[in-house]
């Protein structure tokens, strides 16, 4: 008999247990149970093609009566088109990137064919509809009443596994398998009503009813839940548990110079973070919080606070910046920030001054050999930097902070290279400036604790968004150049951005590609620029500012558009996250729908930072009634940073959510989804959080299963370095 454990190869034969650890990874008998089907062909719900409405799921069984692939205009890829009939109708089939099907689908051949009714072109199709092929020369009536009563389990499948073949495999694994040891504990299994282990896998695979294949599904779906948010809260009591040095406020050092010379008061949202941070960097076990603010809540303010308290300790404090537009701006607000308090070592600096230096990838190699120097010496009380920072030459004195700003970009891997460069574990603050809904917050940064910035500093003015459909209303174009000059005559600073650098590139192929756009219509910095400065900018003064000029340029233009010795920048994303230049108060974004709606409202919070109201204007030519209209729509329509991000997340894929770092083998999510799955997930860290109170040694299978999952997440992490 067989348990999860057992190695495949005693169940299956060696070619198919080769094709399976080829095609998915799977080694044991529990990697192929949890290949879960997508849904079920039920026999006696047969529909005939022409009563099908679109948005049915359904089931039909038909002949080929005709298949053709084609490649896609403009872009790479391939359609194959089948057209099925049943006598009644005729229904077309269409399967993307996957011509392989072509092979299988030879006309003639009979099968069920099941999927959701689509409308496309006025006509029905079932888009990557499942299917069963019945065998030649299988009498169908014999082979249709083969399933008869019984729920056939579809599978994601591939040329060299079709889905009756894994339907197989899985029959075998179920037959040879002894009692399934549950590791959940029962008080949380009755709770809800959940089959053991054993019969969810069962049930899932071979059910009885639709209704038992549900339960089981969401059992599975809990144990998802439950374990990940077991594994997050176990890291986080034992970073908890980590020494680190405490660095408690001063009674008079540079934070206390930095306070009293603020310009403005703190937010009360500023004060309250500030206070938190404060009694977490106070403790000597390390600080693991994440600062989640709507953009130009001021979270740059509360970070430099934090790194002055633990200069004040005589540590240091690295901060992280996800491009070199963002680092070196953040070196000259943090300068400017400090004023004499960062001129130590000079003529004339504070006696607390301490220093703040860079280090980027692209810097000169005598000022980085400075930089590197100061880093090590503890010269530089606040190191501020790209991934470069990450690098094996950076060594700090003493490391007792670390700032990661725009944390989206930044993995957990990075954040623990950075870690190693300090001697005790380091405090460490996350810094994101796109609202994340709490759920995703607790599965994505479930061992970090969380602070929130909702509110904008006292003054902020409003951003209004409209959108520039071109192609029904051309005249509105001639009108965004229009606010520009107005707003450029009152002394004022404008953006475009593009998503382009030159025409025919791409700085995001794969938005290309989803968008089924040849790049060369598109809006580039190349190509505006001259269009602009030589038309309806003419007598502006107009820059480019994009991610592939040399360091050195990017810096210059920047700081000329900071000294507003430059009216227009016309820029790609480099500007997306942290800039801040309060005189700018127009922003126009060419071909708006290809960037993403959270993307779009990090965009527009580069106006309206100052004491000017901001507009906004998102140009494309996406027509109403699309999707990529209503997205923009969308953002036109709120400026709550959490509303949009969860529009954001509900079109995104859940491995795009979770990013890398949650794609384990055992710990990788099949069934749950974050945003659906929400209340669940609640509900798991509930039970989660009251299994650690109380002593898990009580639950040894579910200890068990725990270890396992951090070793097999340890060993993807030696993987990847
Ligand atoms: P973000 O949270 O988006 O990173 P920043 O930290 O860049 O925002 O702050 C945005 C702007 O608001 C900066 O110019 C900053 O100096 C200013 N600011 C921050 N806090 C306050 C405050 N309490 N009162 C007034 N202005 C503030
Ligand atoms: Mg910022």
């Amino acid at each position: 008999m067989a348990t999860l454990d057992s190695k495949l190869v005693g169940v299956l034969g060696d070619r198919t247990t080769k094709v399976l650890r080829d095609l998915y990874g799977y080694l044991t008998v529990g990697d192929l149970l949890h290949h879960y089907p997508r849904r079920y062909l039920v026999r006696g719900e047969l529909s005939d093609i022409s009563e099908l409405n679109e948005g049915d799921e359904v089931t039909i069984l038909a002949e080929v009566f005709s298949a053709s692939s084609r490649r896609l205009q403009g872009r790479k890829g391939n359609i194959l088109e089948v057209i099925v009939t049943d006598g009644s109708a005729k229904l077309s089939l269409t399967f993307f990137n996957q011509a392989w099907r072509e092979k299988d689908l030879k006309i003639g051949k009979q099968g069920l064919f099941a999927g959701k009714v689509g409308v496309f072109n006025g006509k029905r199709q079932l888009a990557h509809p499942d299917y069963e092929l019945i065998a030649d020369g299988n009498d169908v009536d014999a082979a249709v009443e083969g399933f008869a009563g019984k729920y056939l389990p579809m599978y994601p499948a591939s040329s060299k596994m079709p889905s009756w073949k894994i339907a197989q495999c899985i029959e075998l694994a179920i037959g040879a398998l002894d009692e399934v040891p549950d590791f959940l504990p029962e008080l949380i299994r009755e709770k809800y009503g959940y089959p053991t282990l054993h019969q969810a896998l069962v049930q899932l695979h071979n059910p009885v009813d639709l209704d038992s294949a549900e339960k089981a599904r969401e059992r599975l779906t809990y144990d998802e839940a439950f374990l990940l948010q077991l594994l997050l809260l176990t890291r986080r009591k034992e970073l908890k548990g980590l020494d680190a040095v405490a660095r408690a406020v001063t009674a008079d050092g540079l934070l206390k110079e930095f306070d009293s010379a603020l310009p403005f008061e703190l937010t009360a949202g500023q004060r309250a973070v500030s206070a938190e941070i404060e009694n977490d960097l106070a403790q000597p076990h390390p600080m693991n919080r994440l600062l989640q603010g709507e953009v130009g809540s001021g979270k740059t303010i509360v970070a430099l606070r934090a790194m002055l308290t633990v200069i004040d300790n005589g540590g240091q404090a690295a901060l992280l910046a996800p491009t070199e537009v963002l680092a070196a701006q953040h070196l000259r607000t943090i300068q400017t920030l400090l004023g004499p308090l960062a001129h130590g070592g000079m003529l004339g600096g504070s006696e607390k001054a301490t220093h703040v230096t860079l280090i980027t990838g692209s810097q000169s190699a005598a000022s980085r050999k400075e930089a590197l120097a100061q880093a090590a010496s503890g010269a530089a009380g606040i190191v501020i930097g790209t991934h470069a920072l990450l690098g094996q030459s950076v060594e700090f004195k003493d490391l007792g902070l670390i700032v990661v700003d725009e944390q989206h970009r930044f993995g957990v891997e990075q954040r623990d290279a950075l870690k190693g460069k300090a001697v005790t574990p380091p405090h460490l603050l996350v810094m994101t400036a796109t609202p994340i809904p709490r759920t995703v917050a607790m599965t994505v940064f479930g061992d970090l604790d969380v602070s929130t910035l909702r509110e904008l500093p006292l003054g902020r003015q409003p951003i209004t968004t409209h959108v520039i459909p071109v192609l029904e209303k051309p005249g509105f174009l001639e009108r965004a150049w229009e606010r520009i000059r107005e707003e450029v005559s009152q002394g004022h600073q404008a953006y475009v951005v593009a998503p382009r650098i030159a025409a025919g590139t791409s700085e995001d192929a794969d938005i290309d590609f989803l968008m089924g756009e040849s790049s060369s219509t598109l809006a580039s910095v190349e190509d505006l620029g001259p269009l602009l400065s030589g038309g309806a900018l003419q007598g502006l003064r107009v820059a480019p500012l994009h991610g592939k000029q040399a360091a050195e340029l990017k810096d210059a233009t920047m700081k000329a558009f900071s000294n507003k010795e430059i009216d227009v920048l016309i820029s790609t994303t480099v500007i997306e996250v942290g800039v801040d230049i309060p005189n700018a108060t127009v922003m126009v974004i060419m071909d708006a729908d290809r960037f993403g709606v959270s993307q779009l409202h990090q965009l527009r919070g580069r106006v309206g930072r100052g004491t000017s109201p901001g507009l906004c204007l998102l140009v494309t030519s996406a027509l109403a009634q699309t999707p990529a209209r209503e997205r923009l729509e969308a953002v036109a329509g709120t400026t709550d940073g959490f509303e949009l991000s969860r529009i954001d997340l509900e079109q995104r894929r859940e491995g795009d959510v979770l990013g890398a770092s949650q794609s384990g083998s055992r710990s990788h999510l099949r069934l749950l989804r974050v945003l659906r799955d929400e209340s669940m997930i609640e509900q798991a860290r509930e039970d989660a959080s009251r299994i650690l109170d109380g002593d898990i040694k009580e639950y040894p299978l579910l200890g068990a299963e725990l270890a396992q999952i951090q070793a097999d997440a340890a060993a993807e992490f030696i993987d990847k370095a």
